[in-house]
């Protein structure tokens, strides 16, 4: 079993409570939605003791607790002051353990991975639905800077993508696209315990690159941004991908410090939502922070639960797919949040986290645009008309 690796760990927790929080409600989104002491991390390392010691097995009923964890990173992150537990690779490893015995997992996220297998992407387009937000722009094919946009942002934020993109090259960035080769990152395969199809994309996938001769990525998707620069070394066993990795937080704060670019007054006030992957995964809490500042006009309002503290979004750990009612629950909250702070413009930099509260928006009636960073930065920069800062305009997606 994958989760014996990890004994030490497991056996560390003592049951303190500081992962799942005091009141249940305002840090772990999965007990915020299940309500079991099961769903928590604190359940989650009981589980695995007792299946370790065989008081337990994996079981269908099982399944909920494990895939409806969001793997947000929060309890992780708690339990620093605690013993120190890795709740997120412990996740994976029990959901590694349900595929490994063949035990039945969420549907959803089978049919997920099958699709990623069968067409290269999550959402069974076509190529050319794939790259139809690349319309209209240019790519240097012998540049070693890799645009990779990942599947949300190529098939639900076509617009976002391509502004993102005419962002990138006004600043200078000479970038190439992997056109009609585009596929998936893998991410749903780890998330949904596939592992053995995981290391085989991830070995495909980097001899891919080297054969285009790919230096650089540049991706707007935390997800991605991850399964290169962490996942895929793993996977592969290799200490570091030999690409260099970076998400656009930190190339849009590069334009910013090396003023690459003049910005006009934004007079709004706007907040941000930090998305996991970045934020408590990576500790990539200032960068979106300073490009926030550099705006001129922006009144910048931090949500009460921000950082390392901040809640999910509701579309982690494949659950917008696999228990979409529970991400929707999150990202309602989350949108209490945003609401608490008066507002006028939500932003994050990740585009799942812009898809489940743009839904959460929607849900709350609320008419208020939420938008990625870089789009907000394309406005200061005069890229784009500030009509895509107006709460009723519908980008053409
Ligand atoms: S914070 Fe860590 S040690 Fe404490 S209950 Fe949670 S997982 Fe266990
Ligand atoms: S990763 Fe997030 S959703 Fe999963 S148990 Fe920890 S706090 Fe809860």
């Amino acid at each position: 079993m994958r989760i014996e690796e990890y004994k030490d760990m497991i056996y560390a927790c003592g049951r303190c409570e500081i992962c799942r929080g005091f009141d249940f409600n305002d840090r772990c989104p999965e007990i915020f939605t299940q309500h079991w002491e099961s769903s928590t991390a604190r359940g989650r390392m009981a589980i695995a003791r007792a299946i370790l010691e065989g008081k337990l097995e994996y079981s269908e009923d099982l399944a909920e607790r494990i895939f409806g964890c969001f793997m947000c990173g929060r309890c992780r992150e708690e339990c620093k002051k605690a013993a120190q537990i890795d709740v997120i690779e412990i996740t994976k490893a029990m959901r590694q353990d349900f595929v490994d015995h063949g035990i039945k997992i969420p549907e959803a996220g089978t049919n997920m991975a099958d699709t990623v297998t069968s067409s290269g992407n999550i959402f069974a387009d076509t190529p050319e639905v794939h790259t139809k937000w690349s319309e209209g722009l240019e790519f240097k094919k012998d540049s070693g800077t890799l645009f990779y946009p990942g599947c949300l942002a190529s098939h639900r934020f076509k617009e976002k993508t391509n502004i993102l993109v005419r962002l990138l090259q006004k600043a200078g960035y000479d970038l190439n696209f992997l056109g009609d080769e585009q596929t998936c990152c893998g991410t749903p395969y780890w998330i949904t315990g596939k592992m053995k199809n995981a290391k085989e994309y991830a070995k495909t996938f980097l001899k891919k690159l080297q054969a285009r001769g790919v230096k650089e990525i540049i991706t707007p998707c935390p997800s991605c941004f991850r399964a290169f620069d962490e996942e895929y070394p793993r996977l592969l066993g290799i200490d570091k991908f030999p690409i260099r990795v970076r998400h656009t937080s930190e190339v849009l704060e590069e334009i910013v410090v090396k003023k690459k670019l003049k910005f006009k007054p934004i007079n709004k006030k706007v907040s941000y939502h930090d998305p996991c992957e970045i934020g408590r995964y990576r500790d990539i809490y200032d960068p979106p922070r300073h490009v926030l500042a550099a705006i001129p006009g922006v009144e910048f309002i931090e949500m009460s639960r921000n950082r390392e503290q901040a809640f999910c979004c509701g579309g982690g750990g494949g659950c917008k797919i696999m228990y979409p009612d529970h991400s929707q629950t999150v990202s309602d909250e989350r949108i209490r949040d945003f609401v608490k702070t008066d507002a006028e413009l939500m932003t994050t930099i990740c585009p799942a986290c812009e898809m489940n509260l743009t839904h959460g928006m929607y849900e709350a009636d609320l008419d208020i645009r939420v938008l990625d960073l870089a789009e907000l930065m394309a406005v200061s920069a005069g890229i784009v008309d500030p009509e895509i800062l107006e709460p009723d305009y519908f980008p053409e997606d």
